[in-house]
């Protein structure tokens, strides 16, 4: 898979995108991750790439003409890269976006700064918007190693073992039980001796009702879309008790 991303600050990327998993992914031949200067595409002597917002106001508006040269001189490798703005304004980069993210082979990534990007930029070259949760970051660049990082982990031969990523938290509509290793006890603090019993059918229960225990307790909004079966509903009844005693 193929990662364009334009910014203003690509030495951002260096660790994040140049480290473990990612790393590995990258001299593989599974992902080509290339930055790409947005201020290279200014055309004036100054290299200028924002501007005041017309109607006024605070901050500057990264201006349209860079950027869209900038695009545009990625396409003429990548014709078919779906275009992606981070921006607070989009849609949620959830579980579900990075699984869909995958899927395609080409995908730019528009890092905004300052105020913005100006609003051309959506109209005549973005095809999703995405942002990766309610807060508001200084850049877009962070935005964008998240959601290379998410995406990647979706990518076939990306993870050590194939199956992990459909284990982890969201990947059936629940947070992931708790995990233990070695020490059985710590401080007193001991694994539940389930874990230890071998009994893998037991271990599997109570992996599903600490699974459901913790998004009941954390996210109840997941289990509104969850798949559940009769087991489930049951436990969630009992769960639902013990937590109102
Ligand atoms: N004025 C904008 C607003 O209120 O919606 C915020 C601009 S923000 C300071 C600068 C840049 O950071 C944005 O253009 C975007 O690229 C990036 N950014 C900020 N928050 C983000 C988020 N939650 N998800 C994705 N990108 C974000």
């Amino acid at each position: 898979m193929k990662f364009d991303i334009l910014t203003l600050f690509p030495a951002m990327f260096e660790g994040p995108l140049t480290e473990s998993i990612i790393r590995r992914a990258v001299e593989r031949g599974l992902l080509d991750i290339r930055l790409h200067q947005i201020r290279d595409f200014a055309t004036d002597r100054h290299k200028v790439v924002d501007d005041a917002p017309y109607g006024g106001g605070d901050g500057m508006v990264m201006k349209v003409e860079p950027i869209a040269a900038c695009i545009e001189a990625v396409k003429v490798e990548r014709p078919h890269a779906r275009v992606i703005l981070t921006t607070p304004r989009g849609r949620l980069f959830d579980d579900a976006a990075a699984r869909e993210l995958a899927q395609e082979d080409e995908v730019i990534v528009i890092c905004g700064r300052y105020e913005g990007v100006d609003e051309r930029v959506r109209e005549l070259f973005v095809d999703d918007e995405f942002s990766i949760g309610d807060v508001v970051l200084t850049g877009g660049e962070l935005a964008a190693m998240v959601m290379v990082d998410a995406t990647a982990r979706f990518i076939p031969g990306v993870l050590g073992s194939p199956g992990s990523a459909e284990m982890d938290t969201f990947s059936n509509g629940l947070l992931e039980y708790p995990h233990y290793t070695r020490p059985a006890e710590f401080r007193g603090s001991t694994v539940p001796p389930v874990l230890l019993s071998g009994n893998h059918a037991e271990v599997a229960r109570w992996r599903r009702r600490k699974a459901l225990e913790k998004t009941l307790r954390t996210r109840p909004d997941l289990l509104e879309r969850a798949v559940l079966n009769s087991n489930d509903r049951q436990c969630l009844a009992e769960l639902e008790s013990e937590i109102c005693r």
